[in-house]
């Protein structure tokens, strides 16, 4: 089982003003920030990946364990434990829209085994904390919940053996190809593909480019359009969902660009002419790089979430500028009054002046 980082894929190789941390926070002994990338930590077992299920864009992946696949076979299948003796690596693979889908997806309830942590690590808060932000999400939009068990797993499989549905064929499906079972081993048998730090070449810039919306995101669009529709929409508080997010822009926009042209998932994107910002807040995975790169801070989180967005998405225009064309060299640029020169021209021109009057006062002239 080897962990790898597609660094194209992180937002810290988009831009260096990115902040994102959670690969590090989820991961800390494993996972640092060298030279504003992510990289792993020498001589370190990877504490059980939870990277993988902690990045917004999904940069971080396992050889033999996809959270997609196992989010299909699972639903085939019977079994409706989740477990790290029998179907996941760890429960931190999975992300918060995994655990929403699985269980919007499933006519039976699903419950989670937790019976594997050590109910003091950070690892079982982590793990604690998606499981309720899920089921937090589940109550507003669904009457399904997320079960945690916390006996011993033993207890769980004997009722679960009795199921049409062998553990044993499952796995066979669940591409685990056998490799482990319980996080014990699966925290000695990880490691990362490449014990190094990341630096960014050619191939990776053009790989940045490309606009990506990670498969759990897919998946949980997929989803909302199968599940039945809530008969009231609820409003929540912005803080209380990590992973998706509304947005506005203030009078502070500058239309410089920079936000619609590097949002990796195309959440935010504009027309030919970049005469206005557009958002889908669906296509949002809240990785926060929008408003690290943001100069004016003129881009700002929707106080309130709402959770229309998941059963009717909206593209939202959250500024339009007028674009004209400058008088002095003839490109387009966003006009805010005055005079028709773009800011560039405006610019060269007070330098010029500078220069002028400089040589004046050294001429003696005044
Ligand atoms: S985008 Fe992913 S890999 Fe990059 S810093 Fe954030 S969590 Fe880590
Ligand atoms: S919101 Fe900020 S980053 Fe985006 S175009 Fe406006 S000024 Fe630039
Ligand atoms: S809109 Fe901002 S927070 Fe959302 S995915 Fe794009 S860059 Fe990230």
């Amino acid at each position: 089982m080897k962990l790898h980082l597609e660094i194209a894929s992180c937002v810290r190789a988009t831009s260096k003003f990115s902040q994102c941390t959670k690969c590090v926070d989820a991961c800390p002994e494993s996972v640092q920030i060298v030279n504003n990338l992510p990289t792993f930590a020498k001589g370190t077992g990877v504490e059980a990946a939870a990277c993988v299920g902690a990045c917004p864009t999904e940069a971080f992946s396992l050889s033999d364990f996809s959270a997609t696949e196992f989010f299909f076979t699972f639903l085939e299948s019977k079994v409706r434990l989740v477990s790290p003796k029998i179907n996941v690596p760890c429960l931190s693979v999975l992300n918060i829209e995994h655990l929403i889908s699985l269980a919007l997806a499933s006519e039976e309830p699903i419950i989670l085994d937790l019976s594997s942590y050590d109910p003091e690590s950070q690892l079982f808060d982590l793990i604690e904390a998606r499981i309720e932000e899920a089921n937090f999400v589940l109550s507003s939009i669904s009457s399904k919940q997320l079960e945690t068990n916390l006996e011993k797993v033993e207890t769980v499989l004997d009722a679960e053996s009795k199921e049409e549905t062998s553990r044993r064929s499952f796995l066979g499906n669940a591409s685990l190809k056998g490799v482990m079972k319980h996080k014990r081993v699966f925290d000695e048998a990880v490691e990362a593909e490449e014990l190094r730090s990341f630096e960014l070449d050619s191939s990776v810039i053009s790989k940045i480019k490309e606009k990506h919306l990670p498969d759990k995101r897919k998946i949980l669009f997929t989803t909302l359009k199968r599940a039945e529709v809530p008969e009231t929409f609820d409003v929540v508080a912005t803080e209380d969902i990590s992973f998706i997010s509304q947005k506005y822009v203030d009078e502070n926009c500058t239309n410089c660009q920079i936000c619609y042209r590097i949002c990796p998932t195309g959440a935010l994107s504009s027309d030919k002419k970049f005469s206005l910002i557009h958002f889908d807040a669906m296509l949002c995975v809240k990785c926060h790089l929008c408003h690290d790169v943001c100069e004016p801070d003129a881009i700002h989180l929707q106080e309130g979430f709402e959770f229309k967005e998941f059963f009717e998405p909206q593209q939202r225009t959250l500024a339009t500028f007028t674009i004209k064309r400058c008088n002095e060299c003839g490109n387009p640029f966003t006009y805010t009054g005055g005079e028709q020169t773009c800011p560039r021209c405006l610019i060269e021109e007070e330098e010029a002046m500078f220069l002028h009057n400089n040589a004046r006062q050294m001429r003696g002239e005044s």
